[in-house]
């Protein structure tokens, strides 16, 4: 009987923003004890990214031959719509994040920005970030949304559980449950406690991701591999398309 290596759903390859190649990220995974997984960035407003679909043939013929091959699609940007379905399903699975918010005015607020817009505050950004994730899962083709407490920096100081109130908990964990899509439990933006909780508590599947770019990172799950556990989970309840299919059916 084979020994369970917990599979790492979101790592970057030399594809996008990594620095190693699509095999040494698989290789530096099973260092790790973990499946890995290239899941580059696809998206036009990324700067290091697959940008275009013709790029997006080359980027899935390129790893063609890993046994997890998946994507991060911006929600904000509109690539990941530009797709066929036949491309998609060149992925084992898909992943939706949430890397800028959209204002009433059509501007974006990026989680990379140093501090919000000017008169924007931090009740009326958030209001507008749970509306954007209520969007992306009703709208993503995705099987998971990563990195679920990403937020712009200035915002990332305030205690997690004050910034996020029970009401927006509530309202992610529903939107994901009602698609189907699973939730990342991020090595790289750790959520809190609380919130990872109510996901599991409402049955939402957890997956893991290092969302690694570099050779200390990827595979690296020991933090969400011990959070899943603590938390009372099954190492096999949690996420792997083989095991556990994708929306594309
Ligand atoms: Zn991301
Ligand atoms: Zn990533």
């Amino acid at each position: 009987m084979t020994h369970w290596q917990p599979l790492d759903c979101h790592a970057h390859s030399t594809c996008s923003d990594g620095v190693l190649a699509p095999d040494e990220v698989c290789a530096t995974a099973a260092g790790h004890g973990a499946r890995g997984t290239v899941s580059d960035h696809v998206s036009r407003d990324v700067r290091f990214a697959v940008k275009s679909s013709d790029a997006f043939d080359a980027y899935t013929a390129l790893i063609a031959h890993l046994p997890y091959r998946s994507a991060e699609f911006c929600s904000h940007d509109s690539l990941w719509r530009e797709l066929s379905p036949e491309q998609l399903g060149r992925l084992t699975h898909r992943i939706g994040s949430l890397h800028a918010v959209p204002m009433d005015d059509g501007t974006l607020v990026r989680m990379f920005q140093r501090e919000l817009p000017p008169g924007l505050t931090r009740d009326a950004y958030m209001a507008r970030h749970l509306l954007a994730i209520e969007t992306l899962a009703d709208t993503m083709p995705i099987e998971i949304f990563a990195h679920p407490t990403l937020v712009p920096y200035e915002l990332r100081e305030l205690p997690a559980e004050e910034l996020w109130r029970e009401e927006d908990e509530v309202r992610l964990v529903a939107a994901l449950k009602r698609n189907g899509i699973c939730f990342e439990i991020s090595n790289r933006y750790r959520a809190h406690l609380r919130l990872v909780q109510r996901a599991i508590d409402s049955g939402v599947r957890m997956s893991l991701g290092s969302d690694g770019h570099v050779l200390e990172q990827i595979g690296n799950l020991a933090w969400p591999l011990e959070i899943a556990r603590s938390l009372g989970l099954g190492d096999d309840a949690l996420y792997d398309p083989a095991v556990h299919g994708t929306r594309l059916g």
